[in-house]
């Protein structure tokens, strides 16, 4: 289909190449499919190369760490992208709110990702997944000191906790799932508990957290599961082998609803102009081989299920996840962030 180019798409594209500092191209390149990636680099190439000599299907990729949505909307009908690559479900979710992505009908997502890790409407799909995990001094908490999110906000641990900002996405997801699993009004006496505990105000990433540990400045932290599996193995910062190795990861709430994951995700643009292969890349990132891969490089873990761990990441022991599904916590990720705020939580 042809379209006229009209004043307000030409007042939008060089509005959007000013946004961007570049050039934004006139139309998306005939058969090459386009990907908007929040995900690394690292992790991405390799499964494309993979993908592009196993389909003969040529791929662009366009990574960075954030102003993908608002290019998007920008570009409007316009936009060469096809796929959209997220590294957890909460910046996936902004596109879905926005409209931006389309309903995909495939028996191969369906049986290859489980239920609780792909939006019923079929509108995004994870493709690893990954626990907000505790980690906690191997003497200085003893075992079956905490064992649940819940114990984090006991009066035994009384100035013996850290973590990253309270607005960090991980942390509201964690909190969404706090809520949906035990209601708002819990949810809040739990996070005022929390907060009570922390030995420190809430700074740095979820690494540093595990470095304040090995530091002495706390006992427990909460972080996500890959970064124990990146600081192990950490050839170029070897300091971190050190923070690792003085703390344990525990899995919190197995005796209940499961520890909470969040997933990275994939989805189709609603404009997209090459939705078959789209829908191809979108199987191939599912399908065993890659998904060993893919979560493997990032110490993560699979979602389809019977394809193997990364020794390291199956050293920690199997654990069950909390099962709701993530558009659930989606939803309470608005409550989730003003409950924050009103708790004034990083202050
Ligand atoms: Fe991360």
């Amino acid at each position: 289909m042809h379209k006229k180019t009209s004043p307000t798409f030409l007042t939008l594209l060089a509005l959007t190449a000013s946004l961007l500092g570049s050039t934004v191209p006139a139309s998306a390149d005939e058969g090459t499919l386009n990907i908007y990636s929040y995900r690394q680099a690292f992790l991405i190439k390799p499964l494309i190369k993979a993908f592009e000599d196993e389909t003969n299907i040529s791929v662009k990729i366009i990574f960075s760490k954030k102003g993908l949505l608002q290019r998007l909307i920008a570009e409007g009908e316009n936009s060469p992208a096809d796929v959209i690559l997220t590294a957890d479900i909460n910046r996936m979710a902004e596109f879905e709110t926005e409209g931006l992505l389309q309903s995909v009908d495939s028996d191969i997502l369906r049986s290859n990702i489980p239920a609780q890790y792909r939006d019923p409407d079929g509108r995004w799909f994870g493709l690893t997944m990954r626990a907000r995990a505790v980690y906690a001094h191997k003497t200085r908490v003893a075992s079956g000191e905490l064992t649940t999110y819940e114990d984090l906000a006991k009066p035994h641990m009384k100035g013996r906790v850290c973590t990253r900002s309270g607005k960090h996405p991980y942390n509201i997801s964690l909190l969404a799932s706090v809520i949906a699993a035990r209601g708002s009004e819990h949810a809040e006496t739990w996070l005022r508990g929390l907060k009570d505990n922390l030995a420190r105000r809430p700074q740095g990433n979820d690494r540093a957290q595990v470095k304040a540990i090995y530091q002495g400045e706390c006992d427990v932290s909460l972080g996500n599961s890959y970064y124990f599996g990146k600081m192990l193995t950490n050839e170029k910062k070897p300091e971190q082998k050190q923070w690792a190795a003085a703390v344990n990861i525990v899995f919190p709430n197995q005796g209940d609803r499961g520890t909470h994951v969040n997933v990275s995700a994939a989805g189709i643009v609603k404009s997209s102009k090459h939705v078959k292969q789209a829908q191809q890349l979108l199987e191939f990132l599912a399908s065993p081989k890659t998904q060993a891969l893919f979560a493997a490089v990032n110490f993560e873990y699979p979602l389809k299920s019977g394809v193997k761990l990364h020794p390291i990441v199956s050293s920690w022991g199997s654990f069950k996840a909390d099962d709701t599904n993530l558009s659930k916590i989606v939803e309470n990720h608005d409550e989730a962030t003003r409950m924050m705020d009103r708790v004034k939580f990083d202050h």
